[in-house]
């Protein structure tokens, strides 16, 4: 019997980016790039089941698969390794470009003189996907690749992102089977994975989902300003068209029609598309506002900082281990943002960092009623997002298959605590 493709429906609520063949481009939705997602995640998964999982980055061939007697670990299994072809294939839709032009600048408020072009910026780009697709999982052997599948899709789709540049606003969707109904594991899936892993604490190097957090934040626009997303940090200075640093003032756009064209494909995204930027606003506010905040003034914080926001360095990228999405609008009318990461228990010698004061302090900043957020949605803002969604598992306690139940919805009352 041909085996047929399992079937489900991606509607994507923040662009999609997966990169392409060149840099910085999309060409299409590039399969090789959600794979790899749902491969990190899946890992990550498997690990805080206390399963053996191997570390498919490493230079240590002895830490890949396969490994002693040709053994293959679940995760290689599944996704492939060498010698061992991957257990399903994807098709996947296209979508549709997010809009026209190749790239909307939202400057970050600094001014970097020496470059060559001094206006510092994030970009909202172009050839990212929006819309609804659809994507048939092929199983090729003998394993159930589309219900496995469906645990990584299902912790992106309730807490996190698909794809590429997830930390800094791309690839929420939310996800349904063809019938309509939103996606689910079934929860004799999580008992069997689990099996009978040994509990032991995570190690830190590697992604284990006992030490991510998650939390959705949600607000009401305010009837009264229509415009209210134009005063957003980085949005607001596209407006303006320029941006002022140190006394120094320089535009942003090369000329009046380049910024015309810029607000106006900003006004479409934001109404038709439902998609508010703001995540380069909030990263910039937890990174260089709050994060000091919480040490003496003068303590270098340069790897730390490194360590959790990410760093471009010549030999050494790393990835940032805190994400953000941009707000997406609800059925409700209501706006939504997501901000997860990886904060882990352990982390490398030489740097220290308490995870869960660390996680009781962002908390804190995200729920308080006191906090202040204008440095997200601009001076005079009374925007103040609720935290509908909160979950963090205590250092002490290993119980990785609890924790899963509540993030795939599988116990009664996950969600807020
Ligand atoms: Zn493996």
């Amino acid at each position: 019997m041909v085996p047929s493709a399992d079937r489900l429906k991606l509607h994507l609520l923040t662009p999609l980016w997966t990169a392409g063949a060149s840099s910085g481009r999309m060409d299409r939705v590039h399969e090789t790039g959600i794979i790899g997602s749902l491969r990190w995640w899946y890992e990550a998964t498997l690990r805080a089941l206390g399963r053996d999982v191997c570390d498919p980055t490493s230079d240590d061939p002895r830490e890949r698969c396969p490994r002693d007697n040709q053994h293959y670990c679940d995760v290689c299994q599944l996704f492939g390794a060498t010698g061992h072809r991957r257990c399903f294939r994807l098709e996947m839709e296209d979508g549709d470009p997010l809009f026209r032009e190749l790239r909307i600048p939202l400057p970050s408020g600094r001014l970097h003189p020496k470059r060559r072009n001094p206006v510092g910026a994030w970009y909202l780009q172009g050839e990212s996907r929006t819309g609804d697709l659809t994507l048939g999982i092929v199983p090729l052997g003998p394993v159930d690749a589309a219900d496995k599948l469906r645990i990584p899709l299902t912790l992106i789709h309730r807490h996190a992102a698909l794809g590429a540049k997830v930390s800094s606003g791309y690839g929420v969707v939310r996800i349904t089977e063809e019938n309509g109904d939103l996606l689910a594991v079934d929860s004799s899936l999580v008992e069997r994975l689990a099996g009978s892993g040994r509990m032991g604490q995570p190690s830190g190097d590697l992604p284990d989902l006992r030490d991510f957090f998650f939390a959705k934040l949600r607000f009401q626009a305010p009837s009264e300003d229509p415009n209210w997303w134009q005063k957003i940090q980085g949005i607001a200075e596209t407006f303006n068209g320029q941006v002022t640093d140190q006394g120094e003032t320089r535009r942003v756009f090369k000329n009046p029609q380049e910024h015309n064209e810029a607000t106006n494909t900003l006004v479409i995204v934001v109404q038709q598309q439902g998609v508010v930027p703001l995540a380069p606003a909030v990263r910039n506010w937890l990174r260089y506002t709050w994060f000091p905040s919480r040490f003496q003034p003068g303590t270098a914080l340069g790897s730390l900082e490194g360590y959790l926001f990410g760093q471009t360095r010549p030999n050494h990228n790393i990835a940032s281990k805190i994400n953000v999405s941009h707000a997406y609008r609800l059925d409700s009318g209501e706006w939504e943002f997501r901000i997860w990461g990886w904060i882990p228990c352990t982390t490398p010698a030489g740097l220290s960092l308490n995870r869960d004061s660390f996680l009781q302090d962002l908390k804190g900043l995200l729920s308080g009623p006191k906090t202040d957020w204008t440095p997200v949605f601009g001076p005079g803002s009374a925007l103040r997002p609720g935290i509908p969604e909160w979950h963090p598992l205590d250092r002490n306690n290993r119980d990785g298959a609890t924790y899963l139940n509540e993030l795939l919805g599988l116990t009664a009352g996950a969600g807020a605590s």
